[in-house]
């Protein structure tokens, strides 16, 4: 099984890294290296 696949977010880009919170995989643009959590995860928690 891989563990490569597809951005979860856009569906468009390979995804590299995998969110800690929700365990999503996405490309480089829906990560958030600082918080190591996915363009989601990272709205959800911007206030
Ligand atoms: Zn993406
Ligand atoms: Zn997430």
């Amino acid at each position: 099984m891989s563990t490569t696949g597809l951005c979860q977010i856009c569906e468009r880009a390979t995804a590299s890294h995998s969110c800690r919170q929700c365990g999503a995989v996405v490309c480089e643009d829906h990560w958030d290296a600082d918080r190591r959590l996915c363009a989601d995860c990272t709205a959800a928690s911007a206030t």
